[in-house]
C-alpha cells in the first residue's frame, strides 16, 4: 500500500487518540528503521524506552519464534515454567521476593496501588488508603493510574477521579512530608520523571524519601517502568540511590519490545494479595515471558550493555552540553541519567522534531519544550555524532 492511503486509512479507521506524523515505519534493526517509503532513519525514540536492545534483536526474533511455536497462551489456572523463570530472574537482580505479572505499564500502577491499599486494610486491619504521588508525575492512563498522574491535562473530562489520591512537589521533602497523613499508606514515585520532561531529583531525595516512609509506616512504590531495565545505567534506577523500594513496577524494557508488565514486592508485602485477590488473563503469558527471559539475559551477559549505556550516556550528554554553548538562546538545560536524557528549550520544540525526521532522525518531544532521547542501550558514539551534526544543523536553519 502507498504511503498516502495507508495514512487515509489510519484516520479513517482509528480512534484519534495520537497526533501521529505522516511516517509508517515497515522494518527495523538495531537503531535503524525503515519507513513504507523505504527511507532509512536512526531511531533515538526505541518505542519510548522499550527497545532497549535494538529493533529485533536476533536472539530475542529466535526467542519469540520458537516459544511462538512451542505455546503462545495458557491460563494462570497452571503452572507456566517461562513465567517462573521470569521472576526468578528479576528476584535474583532486585529487592524484591515476589512479582506479579500484567501486560503493561498502568497495570502494573494499578497492581501496585491495590496492594499497597489492600496491605494495610485487610492484610494489617489498619485504615491506611491514601497514595501520594508527585506533581509532574506520570503513571499511565487506566482511572486509577491517571488519578496518580500529576498533570491536570490528561485529566480534562473524566471525573470523577478515584478518591484517596493526592500528590504533593517532586524532590520537596517538606512538602511529602507535610501531605503525609495516619491515612496514607503509600508514596508513589518516578527515579527520574520522565514524560514530563526528565526531571532528576537531588541526590539525598530518595534517601530522605525511604527514611519518611519508614517513619510514618508508609510504603514505597517505584514506578521504573520508564527507568528500569537498564535505562539509567544500573537495571533499576533505585541502586544510583542506594535505597529499595517496597514495591517496585516494571514495563517498557521489559519485553525488549514485547508488551509485559511487573509488579515486584517484598514477601512481607506481597503475602497481602492471596488467591483470588487480583489477577490478569495475559499476565505472564508464556510468549511475553521468553521475550523479557531473553532480554534480560542478553542485557545482564558480563554487564556489557549496562557499561555501554553509561559510557554512552556521558558522552551523549557531553555532545549535547557542547550545542548548549553553540545555541546558547535556543538550549536552556541538559539533564539525564544514563541513555534517559532530556534538553530543555527556551522554544516549542515540536518544529525540531520534524526537521530531524526530514532529515532522517527520530528524536522525542514532550512537556512541550524537553527534547528527550531514550535510544537503545546498545547506541554508538558513531550514531549520537550523527543525532549531533542533525541536531547542529537543524538549529542552524531555525536560528
Ligand atoms: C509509560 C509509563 C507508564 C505507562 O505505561 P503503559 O504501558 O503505557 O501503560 C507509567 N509510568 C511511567 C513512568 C511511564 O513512563
Amino acid at each position: 500500500m502507498e504511503i498516502k492511503k495507508l495514512i487515509e486509512e489510519s484516520e479513517h479507521y482509528l480512534m484519534h487518540t495520537y497526533n501521529r506524523f505522516p511516517l509508517a515505519l515497515k522494518k527495523g534493526r538495531g537503531l535503524k528503521v525503515w519507513g513504507w517509503d523505504g527511507k532509512e532513519y536512526l531511531d533515538f525514540v526505541g518505542g519510548v524506552a522499550t527497545n532497549c536492545l535494538g529493533h529485533c534483536h536476533p536472539k530475542v526474533v529466535v526467542a519469540i519464534q520458537k516459544q511462538a511455536q512451542r505455546l503462545i497462551h495458557v491460563s494462570n489456572f497452571y503452572h507456566i515454567e517461562p513465567q517462573i523463570r521470569l521472576a526468578k530472574m528479576l528476584v535474583e537482580h532486585s529487592f524484591a521476593d515476589k512479582v506479579f505479572f500484567c501486560n503493561s505499564g498502568a497495570e502494573a500502577n494499578e497492581a501496585a496501588i491495590k496492594l499497597s491499599r489492600r496491605y494495610f486494610e485487610e492484610h494489617l486491619g489498619q485504615n491506611k488508603f491514601e497514595i501520594i504521588a508527585a506533581h509532574n508525575s506520570f503513571h499511565g492512563r487506566t482511572m486509577a493510574t491517571l488519578t496518580a498522574t500529576g498533570q491536570d491535562k490528561f485529566k480534562v473530562g473524566f471525573d470523577p477521579l478515584l478518591p484517596g489520591i493526592k500528590h504533593a512537589a517532586f524532590n520537596d521533602i517538606d512538602d511529602l512530608k507535610s501531605a503525609i497523613t495516619n491515612e496514607t499508606c503509600a508514596v508513589l514515585l518516578e527515579p527520574v520523571q520522565g514524560e514530563s520532561g526528565v526531571r532528576l531529583p537531588d541526590a539525598d531525595y530518595f534517601k530522605q524519601v525511604r527514611r519518611l516512609c519508614d517513619d510514618n509506616n508508609v510504603l514505597l512504590i517505584l514506578d521504573e517502568i520508564q527507568t528500569g531495565i537498564g535505562r539509567t545505567g544500573k537495571l533499576f534506577a533505585y541502586e544510583n540511590y542506594g535505597i529499595t523500594p517496597d514495591i517496585m513496577t516494571l514495563a517498557k524494557g521489559l519485553g525488549g519490545g514485547f508488551p509485559i508488565g511487573a509488579m515486584l514486592a517484598t514477601d512481607k508485602v506481597a503475602a497481602a494479595f492471596q488467591p483470588g485477590t487480583h489477577g490478569s488473563t495475559f499476565g505472564g503469558n508464556p510468549l511475553a515471558c521468553t521475550a523479557a527471559i531473553t532480554t534480560l539475559e542478553v542485557l545482564l551477559e558480563d554487564g556489557f550493555i549496562l557499561d555501554q549505556c553509561r559510557r554512552m550516556g556521558k558522552y551523549f550528554k557531553k555532545k549535547l552540553e557542547d550545542l548548549k554553548k553553540d545555541f546558547p538562546e535556543t538550549i536552556a538545560e541538559v539533564r539525564g541519567m544514563g541513555l534517559l536524557i532530556g534538553m530543555e528549550l527556551f522554544r516549542d520544540c515540536a518544529p525540531i522534531v520534524k526537521a530531524c525526521i526530514d532529515r532522517g532522525v527520530l528524536i522525542n518531544c514532550t512537556a512541550g519544550n524537553v527534547l528527550r532521547f531514550m535510544p537503545p542501550l546498545i547506541v554508538t558514539e558513531k550514531e549520537i555524532d550523527h543525532l549531533a551534526d542533525v541536531l547542529e544543523q537543524v538549529f542552524d536553519t531555525l536560528a
